[in-house]
């Protein structure tokens, strides 16, 4: 979504606001108030909370609480839970200082419960052992855990009471704040109090459009923005802990609609931005006409359909911003070089950029296959093209020879300069950053207008999300497979099983088939996993001595990579042992059958896209799915679903509800990891609400939109639209 900032645009902004400050002083406008206007708040602090964007008191008003500690009541020591944090109150009945193979502190504590419980410490100080003399009284906050002895709570918060001390207790609960290095817990916490004191009233603080809330359910019963700040900040004592914990408390909804806002708004606003300026209208057909006469198959209607979306957006003198959403095998690749066509028609350059070398490269030989035959000059850019093949390559993307380019990461290096890039194609969209689309785009402006932008992704996301997620481009999906394709049949067994599995890979084989055998591990590095796909390689060898068995891995060079998948699609290989590299856009129709090794630790967006590599020729297709008992609960819902349905856009769904949206998207979707108090899966419902809000804002209070986007974003906001 949003870029997260660099550093120097916090410096600039910074400077900006302290000239701006004043003025906003004088108008009364605490928002904007710079953070030096509170109580002990010298250069020195100022630093340390600008390093973390924190500028205005508005942005102490919004850095929220990451959690919550109730000290508003004693609880008796017989009834902790393990896991529920809990504060506690008793005396000293024992203390243990040991050293067997660390300095170790074990300090008993009971109560008139009459049960007991220890804190243990593993860091201390001498002082602190001198405290705890039996008898002593200690209130103390922490989660207690199972222990040697009963329940214990490691490293607890403390405090050692007087006998005549009757220390009253919070009336609130305790926010804990993000630590910001240099700012110590209890100094912040009385900033954002003087910061509290300084929040306006309602009205001057509310910017949601009041009419439009009130006809929305998902707003009836929300705190105004006020009262949401002030209980997020101190909740009062008989607050929901439990919903403030899981985010769901109104005060937390309220926020996380107008976050959602604000991040909506500022998608917006980009995509204004980049409309604003002028792209080459594209015209030409002739081109992809004759490709499409050449093609060895008829294109889908969904194919011609959403080609059909894109050439209207290509004919207009304003770029295009597009995703085109498709399952696996639904033909994408053929639509972008017919929209590479039109670019190329015109005299001017088309990019088109893969996320994996191997994926490039078969990009690479389609493109080839189906271009060069018209007289299009194909150019091959990636991080293993040296040398002399580069400065030929790079030579002829700036001249302008090389009318397609295609290539990895390494499109977007700074060496590399287009002569005319009208169009920028990024396929599999979800493993590139917002960053890497933007820079693709940045290439064309050397010469001239802004290119074209069309975005391919096989990662089928929820219509809610897409909206939040891609608010700044327009969604087609390619929604149909190419005819003639059998669904995948599906089966799940048990890893006690291989030995019958592998007599059934012997018999497809035997008829033919082609077979992938993928091999998993998680939270491995690509060593490890790629030595376990060793041994699994070495044992199918032996076990299969009849089949020519081929490997292939993460850590392989790249043309060892290829050579091998080249054998594997011209059926010189019949088992094909792999790592998950072969995840990504690999087309070898004539592979019918995959198993895939310790199937349950993958995720499903994972599973799909591993699958899609069988069932694209004609020839009915097998995934074995292999699974090392016991599943767990989350686990066998994953594997029950891919057994239940091809369908990518079904098995998004169900993602999204068995996992977050981080992962869905790509942990380097950077903007939605961004999100201070929203969480995409938990919102979602609020999503078409937020865009209701949206469009009510921009037309009715446009400035109120602007607003609302600084608040949350800030200077972020100002820098993606500059
Ligand atoms: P993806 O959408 O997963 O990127 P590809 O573009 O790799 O899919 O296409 C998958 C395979 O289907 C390729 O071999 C491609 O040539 C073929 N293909 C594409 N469109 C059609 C069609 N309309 N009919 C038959 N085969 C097609
Ligand atoms: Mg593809």
């Amino acid at each position: 979504m949003v870029p997260t900032r660099p550093p120097p645009a916090v410096a600039r902004r910074a400077s900006a606001t302290s000239r701006a400050s004043v003025k906003a002083l004088a108008s009364g406008d605490a928002a904007r108030a710079p953070l030096t206007a509170l109580g002990g708040v010298g250069e020195k602090v100022a630093e340390k909370l600008a390093a973390r964007g924190l500028l205005t008191l508005q942005d102490l008003w919004f850095y929220l609480p990451r959690q919550y500690e109730d000290r508003t009541r004693v609880a008796p020591i017989r009834g902790l839970v393990p896991g529920l944090a809990a504060q506690i109150e008793g005396r000293v009945e024992a203390v243990e200082r040991g050293f067997r193979y660390r300095p170790m502190l074990r300090v008993a504590l009971g109560d008139d419960s009459g049960a007991t419980i220890v804190l243990r410490f593993f860091h201390f100080r001498s002082q602190q052992v001198a405290q705890f003399a039996p008898g002593t009284r200690v209130r103390a906050y922490g989660t207690p855990r199972p222990g040697q002895y009963g329940l214990e709570i490691v490293h607890p918060s403390y405090r050692v009471l007087s006998d005549h001390d009757d220390a009253g207790l919070s009336d609130r609960l305790d926010p804990i704040y993000p630590a910001i290095e240099g700012v110590g817990p209890a100094v912040l916490r009385k900033l954002i109090d003087q910061a509290l004191q300084r929040l306006p009233d309602e009205a001057a603080l509310e910017l949601l459009p009041a009419a439009t809330m009130a006809n929305e359910t998902l707003c009836q019963g929300l705190p105004s923005l006020r009262e949401a700040l002030l209980t997020l900040h101190r909740p009062p004592q008989h607050s929901d802990l439990t919903a403030l914990q899981a985010g769901k408390h109104p005060a937390q909804r309220r926020l996380a609609m107008e976050e959602l806002l604000a991040h909506h708004l500022s998608l917006r606003r980009q995509r204004i931005a980049v409309q604003s300026q002028a792209a080459p209208a594209l015209t030409g057909a002739r081109l992809a006409k004759r490709l499409e006469a050449a093609l060895p198959f008829a294109l889908t209607a969904a194919q011609r359909r959403v080609f059909a979306e894109i050439r209207g957006d290509l004919a207009k003198p304003v770029p295009m911003l597009r995703l085109v959403q498709g399952d696996v095998g639904s033909g994408k690749t053929v639509v972008a070089a017919l929209a590479a066509l039109a670019a190329i028609e015109q005299g001017k350059q088309a990019a088109l950029m893969a996320p994996t070398e191997l994926l490039a490269e078969q990009h690479l030989n389609n493109v080839r296959a189906w271009l060069e035959p018209l007289g299009v000059r194909v150019a091959w850019l990636a991080g293993k093209v040296t040398g002399r093949a580069r400065r030929d390559a790079l030579a002829e993307v700036a001249d302008g020879s090389a009318q397609f380019v295609v290539g990895t990461h390494a499109l977007m290096q700074e060496g590399v300069i287009f002569k005319d890039l009208a169009l920028a194609i990024v396929d599999e969209q979800h493993r590139f950053g917002v960053h890497q689309r933007l820079a693709l785009r940045d290439k064309g402006q050397a010469g001239g207008g802004v290119p074209h932008q069309l975005v391919m992704t096989a990662t089928p996301i929820p219509r809610t999300l897409a909206m939040a997620a891609y608010a700044d481009l327009d969604v087609s999906a390619i929604d149909e497979l190419p005819p003639g394709r059998t669904p995948v049949q599906t089966v799940v067994l048990s890893a006690e099983r291989r030995p019958e599995l592998i007599e059934r890979i012997r018999a497809a084989c035997a008829e033919g088939r082609q077979t992938y055998w993928v091999c998993t591990l998680i939270d491995e590095s690509d060593e490890v996993v790629a030595q376990a796909a060793q041994t699994t390689f070495e044992q199918l060898s032996v076990a299969l001595p009849e089949l020519r068995v081929g490997f292939v891995h993460g850590r392989m060079k790249p043309a060892q990579k290829q050579t091998t998948m080249r054998a594997f699609k011209d059926a010189e290989i019949d088992l094909l042992v792999a790592t998950t590299v072969i995840e990504v856009g690999v087309d070898v129709p004539n592979a019918s059958l995959m198993v895939v090794e310790n199937a349950e630790r993958l995720g499903l967006a994972q599973l799909h896209q591993l699958r899609g590599r069988v069932g694209r020729g004609s020839a009915a297709s097998n995934c074995v799915l292999l699974y090392q008992p016991p599943l767990s609960q989350m686990a066998r819902q994953r594997l029950a679903t891919m057994r239940e349905t091809n369908d990518g856009f079904v098995i998004a769904e169900k993602d999204l509800e068995l996992r977050g949206p981080g992962e869905l998207l790509g942990t380097r979707q950077t903007g939605l990891a961004a999100f201070r108090i929203a969480e995409l899966v938990r919102d979602a419902a609020l999503l078409p609400t937020v865009q209701r809000l949206g469009e009510a804002l921009l037309r009715e209070t446009p400035e109120a939109a602007e607003r609302i986007t600084e608040r949350w974003i800030g200077g972020a906001a100002r820098y993606a639209s500059a």
